[in-house]
């Protein structure tokens, strides 16, 4: 089985945020399938660093494609990263689209990844293989679903469309898809792309979820939550209707990526294997570390922290009261995150700034990979009280690398951990509302167990030894790419 994966990002070398480790996990066990033969596309971005591919050469060395009546040349460059082969679209277009140091968070965000979508979809015409399943994810490929049915007429099996969330939907002008060759204001129909709240607009993620065969969340939870007014950003109608095509699965983690056992990042290593005490020691000494670098005390009190992009969708809210909270209770908070939204960097930095002298609280608002991978280990509880969670992946990772998570009761967050009220099963502690009390009462819990070493060992345990690896959700994915296809 042929399959296509078009995506924006591929973890390491293109991550944002989940979606880069989502494609990377997915794909790197398709690969190991014997039934699939898995590709991935996405943007050649400038900052990807070329070194760390293997046998990069160019697949497809000039073809055009349209926007705006004129021509762009592009090449088609194929790679091996991460055990899975990638296809890097170089777009010689003179607005430099992917010429750029971040990913999101352009005002022409919306024609870059148009401009991505029609000549990818141009390249895998001039290619004209047979793809059994078309794989695309969010908004940024699904228009990919578009020109691959109405304009180019691609030799494809089934088109799946993953939903990694609803709150961005690429929203625009007829005219934006007139620019790429299709008529705009054919498509401006309720049944069709028109947004559901911004009259004359059209919306390029209602487009997938009209146009593919299947669609899938990355939890159970949030295929349900999506079809409410509360979750499902004004998309509640149209995914309703078609909720016959909705599936929700789970994601897995990246265990090489996120491994105790061999993660670079870490000076001391362990796993499901070591003992209670190893792994108390090893969390001990990445501490040390983090005290070492940042002044932060080691009294015998809890570390809670969060690692997070900070933005709404997170609670930056919540994260500031559990901070003032932990630090009532003389515990240590670290923050680490970055906000794509200047005013919530702003109040964050005021935040670092308000406790610069004190010695129990970090907050480090910078994306950092391998500070990441030392707090994941050396954190007690993660503080994760997200407004929405389609599926997350930091719980995921905390509980391989020991640390328990305390997370809203919401979408994967719900699907991943048991609340330890279950004291045989329990991985964390959940609760409903990011209320004061909620919170107050949420991190009560954390400080009680803590002071219960062999209870909170045995959550601890419990996390450690759930398997969040992608051989489970692979399968997942293969079921359903047969059953589409069929
Ligand atoms: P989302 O995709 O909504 O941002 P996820 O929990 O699915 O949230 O995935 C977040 C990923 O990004 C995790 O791997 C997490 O470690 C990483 N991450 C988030 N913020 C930072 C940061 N400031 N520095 C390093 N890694 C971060």
């Amino acid at each position: 089985m042929h399959i296509v994966q078009i995506a924006s990002e591929f973890a390491p070398i293109a991550k944002a945020g989940g979606l880069g480790e989502v494609i990377v996990g997915l794909s790197k066990q398709l690969r190991a399938h014997p039934q699939t033969q898995v590709s991935v596309i996405l943007p050649k971005y400038e900052f990807i660093p070329l070194s760390s591919l293997k046998s990069l050469r160019i697949d497809l060395p000039d073809f055009k494609s349209i926007q705006d009546g004129k021509l762009h040349p592009n090449t088609m460059w194929t790679a091996d990263c991460e055990n899975c082969r990638i296809y890097l679209l170089e777009a010689r277009h003179p607005a430099g689209y992917f010429y750029r140091e971040r990913i999101y968070g352009y005002p022409d965000d919306l024609s870059r990844f148009l401009y991505f979508s029609r000549a990818v979809t141009e390249y895998l015409k001039i290619k004209n293989q047979y793809i059994d399943i078309l794989h695309l994810h969010d908004w940024h490929s699904a228009a990919v679903a578009l020109f691959a049915k109405d304009l180019l007429h691609l030799p494809v099996g089934k088109i799946i469309l993953t939903l990694h969330t609803v709150e961005y939907q690429g929203k625009c002008a007829s005219w934006d898809l007139d620019a790429f060759g299709l008529n705009g204001q054919a498509y401006l129909k309720q049944d069709l792309l028109e947004d559901p709240t911004i009259p004359q607009t059209l919306n390029l993620l209602k487009g997938g979820i009209v146009y593919a065969d299947a669609i899938t969340t990355v939890s159970p939870s949030y295929a349900k939550e999506i079809l409410t007014s509360e979750y499902g950003f004004h998309l509640e109608g149209i995914l309703y209707q078609y909720k016959h095509k909705l599936k929700g699965i789970l994601n897995g983690l990246d265990t090489t990526l996120w491994n105790p056992k061999k993660d670079p990042y870490l000076s001391v290593h362990y796993d499901l294997n070591s003992s209670s005490k190893e792994v108390t020691q090893a969390k001990e000494t990445h501490k040390l570390s983090l005290s070492k670098r940042f002044g932060l005390p080691l009294q015998h009190k809890p570390w809670i922290g969060s690692v997070t992009r900070i933005t709404p969708q997170k609670n930056p809210e919540a994260i500031e009261q559990a901070l003032h909270e932990t630090v009532k209770k003389n515990g240590t908070f670290i923050l680490l995150g970055a906000s794509p939204i200047p005013s919530i960097q702003e109040h964050f930095l005021k935040l670092q700034h308000q406790f610069k002298n004190s010695p129990n609280v970090l907050i480090h608002l910078d994306y950092d990979e391998s500070l990441a991978h030392l707090i994941f280990s050396a954190l007690d509880f993660l503080w994760i009280p997200s407004r929405f969670e389609p599926c997350g992946l930091t719980q995921l990772i905390s509980m391989r690398y020991g640390t328990i998570p305390i997370a809203r009761a919401t979408g994967g967050l719900q699907d991943t951990i048991i609340d330890l009220n279950n004291h045989s099963f329990g991985t964390g502690i959940l609760f409903d509302k990011a209320d004061q009390a909620s919170i107050v009462t949420s991190l009560q819990r954390a400080f009680t167990l803590f002071e219960t070493p062999a209870i909170y060992e045995k959550i601890r345990y419990n996390g450690m030894n759930q398997d969040s690896s992608w051989k489970k959700p692979a399968l997942d994915y293969v079921q359903l790419y047969q059953a589409v296809h069929q």
